[in-house]
């Protein structure tokens, strides 16, 4: 059994229904369809006891031949709502599972009220599975993690007062896509001044100034596998207020990493870092979760908030990303990525973060 054979197996174990439905149109579910075949194309998936079905449409013919030799692949001429109806009709695979969180609105019009077959909705499924890594996602990860950091590294030496976020923005994916990404984990944050009191803001063109602080929230993909990190620097000179904020953050960032371990609520784990920052008055200015999974997706199971109920276990891959904004003045986000550990954790950051540090 190849790895993709042993997800669907692992899948189908957890799903009452005969067949297991996915669609990726347009992206719409990517990861679901590259965790469970290893084709990175379009189509639509039937995942059954019996293995499974690719339908694909001439585009993606010969893709689908090379990324997935062993599973049976279907062509589709038609609409794909159409293709899949006729394929469940055909096997006689009567209950017809989906992940309510994935298959659009649109799916479900077009498959339901059929008598051939009845669908079933359930959450994510497959979220739960892919939310603990194997070695070899860790290993990705831990690639994409450290292209991103090189090229953070080597672009913090060019950082000269004057230019625009936009700018630095567009060399460091330069630079990730030099180091082998095949392109940014997401749209990448670079954050000046009071800009970086926006935990999602999109650089513009504000251009950095002295005793500015600067934020970066970056993150390469590799090998379809994504990683993610925030770090800031002072532009110019360090101001006494920025390094206060900073000393604190990265005391809950500490206490939030020094939590992580199998076993443990991700809501405890939240509050180990947000107790921190409320002690010391500024818990109404970290209004985010601490944490999410990272693997294909950039934002994906666990997740580590104040209202989440999972609980941590061994090979789940989570950041750690406390943050402090003060509008108008600027904000401080330090994120590290954590593996759990048997026992403990691994930290699968390296960037350096233990003082706010000047560049420009
Ligand atoms: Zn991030
Ligand atoms: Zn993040």
């Amino acid at each position: 059994m190849t790895l993709y054979d042993e997800r669907r197996v692992a899948l189908m174990k957890e799903v009452d229904a005969d067949a297991f439905l996915v669609a990726n149109l347009e992206g719409s579910d990517a990861a679901t369809l590259r965790y469970l075949t290893g084709f990175t194309g379009e189509g639509a998936l039937l995942v059954t006891r019996e293995g499974g079905l690719l339908l694909t449409d001439s585009r993606y013919t010969e893709q689908a031949g090379r990324e997935v030799p062993r599973l049976p692949v279907g062509p589709v001429t038609g609409e794909y709502p159409q293709a899949v109806a006729a394929a469940l009709k055909e096997r006689s695979l009567k209950r017809v599972a989906f992940a309510s969180r994935r298959l659009s609105h649109y799916w479900v019009l077009r498959l339901r009220g059929r008598r051939a077959f009845r669908l079933v909705a359930l959450e994510d499924p497959v979220m739960a599975l892919r939310s603990i890594k194997g070695e070899a996602e860790i290993e990705k990860i831990r690639r994409a993690a450290s292209v991103a950091e090189a090229a953070l590294a080597d672009l913090l030496e060019t950082i000269r007062i004057g230019m625009t976020e936009r700018e630095i923005a567009l060399d460091l994916e330069w630079r990730m896509r030099e180091r082998g990404a095949e392109g940014p984990a997401f749209e990448l944050i670079v954050a000046a001044g009071k800009n970086s009191a926006l935990p999602h803001y999109r650089p513009g063109e504000r251009k950095i100034a002295e005793a500015d602080l600067l934020l970066f929230d970056i993150g390469a993909q590799v090998d379809g596998y994504c990683s993610d990190l925030t770090r800031v620097v002072a532009v110019g000179r360090v101001p006494a207020r920025a390094k206060e904020l900073y000393d604190l953050v990265l005391r809950a960032n500490r206490a939030g990493v020094e939590a992580v371990a199998p076993g443990a609520s991700a809501r405890d784990v939240d509050a180990a870092a947000r107790a921190v920052i409320a002690d010391a008055g500024h818990g109404d200015h970290f209004g985010h979760g601490l944490g999410h999974g990272v693997g294909l997706e950039i934002h994906e199971g666990p997740h580590v908030s104040p209202r989440s109920d999972e609980t941590l276990q061994a090979r789940m891959v989570t950041t750690i990303e406390p943050g402090v904004y003060l509008p108008g003045f600027g904000g401080v986000r330090i994120e590290d990525l954590v593996a759990v550990r048997e026992g403990g954790r691994e930290l699968l950051t390296r960037f350096p973060s233990e003082a706010l540090v000047k560049v420009g």
